[in-house]
């Protein structure tokens, strides 16, 4: 089973391996980092759907990382929640100025965090692991499969990935950049032509069911997600 993606930083290796086992057992998939240095290399990649900071951490502490997160237009809407310790109250109160969605002190209940995440997400209107479906195109994220009715949809890694990012933003257009650092993720070198490709491919995949134009062409910024209002999307 694998539902959103936490992406924990925290140095200290016992608490680190504390949250990781409580999270996957809560049905989250987890990434984990070190340090500061080591989350941003990681956020090069795919996004992950929420980040729980250490404040404390050697290097570039929790909170710098915070802001730095909140200043870059692809980071910045990411959720954060800070892990604290108690003492520091007032520290707290400056977390909430940087953008922090909320925080947990040390020493923490697996279960109350798993609570605080999950409220988090739901807030943040982080989209829930599952099933993205318009009509009767449904994408499952947890299987991997794209289907119509009964019939599953043979489609690629690539143009999944692109479709499921598409399917979550429906009605928003997005510039081939955008789509790079979004579905590919920032640390792959590759050329914006690569989108047109597989916009190409997906459209050819979806083609056969009559869902070919959902994907459509903005002139001048690059491509839309958009089904008909009548196919409620639901998520
Ligand atoms: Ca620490």
């Amino acid at each position: 089973m694998s539902g959103n993606t936490i992406l924990v930083i925290e140095d200290e290796a016992d608490i680190r391996e504390l949250l990781a086992f409580s999270l996957e057992r809560a049905g989250f998939t987890v990434l984990e980092a070190r340090d500061s240095e080591e989350a941003l290399r990681r956020l090069e990649g795919p996004l992950p759907d929420l980040l729980l900071i250490d404040w404390m951490l050697p290097g570039m502490t929790g909170i710098d990382l915070a802001r730095r997160l909140r200043k870059d237009p692809l980071t910045a809407e990411l959720p954060l929640i800070m892990l604290t310790a108690k003492s520091e109250e007032t520290d707290k109160l400056k977390s909430y100025d940087v953008g922090i969605d909320d925080y947990v002190t040390k020493p923490f209940s697996p279960r109350e965090l798993v609570a605080r995440i999950k409220a988090v997400l739901r807030r943040t209107g982080a989209p829930e692991a599952g099933q993205l479906a318009f009509g009767p195109l449904v994408l499952d994220t947890q299987s991997h499969r794209l289907s119509v009715g009964d019939d599953n949809i043979h489609i690629g890694p690539t143009e999944f990935r692109l479709l499921e990012f598409l399917m979550r933003h429906p009605e928003r257009a997005f510039d081939r950049e955008q789509l790079l650092d979004r579905v590919w993720g920032r640390a792959v070198y590759v050329e914006e032509r690569t989108v047109d490709v597989h916009i190409l491919r997906l459209r050819k995949v979806l083609k056969p069911f009559g869902f070919a134009d959902w994907v459509q062409t903005v002139r001048g910024v690059g491509y839309r997600f958009s089904p008909p209002a009548d196919s409620a999307g639901s998520r």
